[in-house]
């Protein structure tokens, strides 16, 4: 197993006000792994992913990265920890340009707030080390490179995905949590999409990917984990979870 920490969570749960999205779920990734999290709509998965991130408070449980306690800490923490999501839906600045999203996005990553973006805005974007991280993007996605200066509403949806990807990866985090980056895509990109991450465990990073697309996430997962009405149901290696007709049928959407 590489070095680094393991994600472990503990019996967690999560509240929208009355309704309980996620019930004491646990759930490990250690070094190197991609895992999938998977399970129908509104089984409670980005509400795990998000709470992981630190977007929401757990109602209860823990979160451990390492020797870190991440739970209850606001999600600039958990970006400092190393941690970076790749939200549903991409979330970019649609009239920015590819790089400005991609400066941003990294600056954003660790900002507290906004008075802290103001000040220092104009350094970040011409540091040396954005400039490295900059390029180090550019060279896995090279389709961004040529698009630099495109506002990036106006990039196909697989670009835009590339994006959000690369704009995660500008915080040089050591796990990339991905929410659902498949929705919108057709099967070739979304094999595109899923490969870049099997290229980028190669590097050391470490994944947890939500993901609709069970059969596409469990081609390139070392294991998963099915979540059903806020629920972990079933976990398993990607080889388990394929090769069980009750896991297919029952959760993933399978025949
Ligand atoms: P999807 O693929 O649709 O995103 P999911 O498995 O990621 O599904 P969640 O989005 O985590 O599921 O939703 C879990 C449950 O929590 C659902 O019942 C959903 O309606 C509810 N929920 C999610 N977000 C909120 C919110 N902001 N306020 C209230 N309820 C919410």
């Amino acid at each position: 197993m590489p070095d680094g920490p393991s994600l472990i969570v503990r019996d967690l749960s999560v509240h929208y006000g009355r309704v309980q999205a996620v019930r004491r779920a646990s759930l490990e990734v250690h070094p190197g792994e991609i895992v999938a999290l998977l399970g129908a709509n509104g089984a409670g998965k980005s509400s795990l992913l998000r709470t992981v991130a630190g977007l929401h408070t757990p109602s209860e449980g823990e979160i451990h990265w390492g020797a870190e306690r991440l739970d209850g800490l606001p999600a600039h923490r958990a970006a400092a920890a190393g941690l970076a999501l790749v939200p549903e839906g991409r979330q970019l600045l649609a009239s920015m340009t590819v790089r400005d999203n991609l400066l941003l996005g990294a600056y954003l990553h660790h900002a507290g707030s906004l008075g802290a973006l103001l000040g220092p805005v104009g350094r970040v974007y011409g540091s040396r080390e954005m400039r490295e991280r900059l390029d180090g993007v550019f060279a896995l996605f090279p389709r961004l490179a040529e698009r630099q200066g495109q506002v990036s509403g106006s990039l196909s949806g697989g670009e835009q995905q590339m994006l959000a990807i690369a704009r995660a990866l500008m915080s040089s985090p050591r796990l990339l949590l991905l929410d659902e980056p498949s929705i919108g895509l057709a099967p070739n990109l979304v094999r595109e999409i899923l490969g870049l991450l099997a290229r980028l465990r190669e590097e050391g990073l470490t994944v947890l990917l939500v993901e609709q697309d069970a059969r596409a996430a469990l081609r390139i997962a070392d294991r998963g984990y099915v979540m059903e009405t806020g629920r972990i149901v079933a976990e398993g290696s990607a080889r388990e979870i394929l090769s069980s007709d009750r896991l297919r049928r029952a959760y993933l959407g399978m025949v």
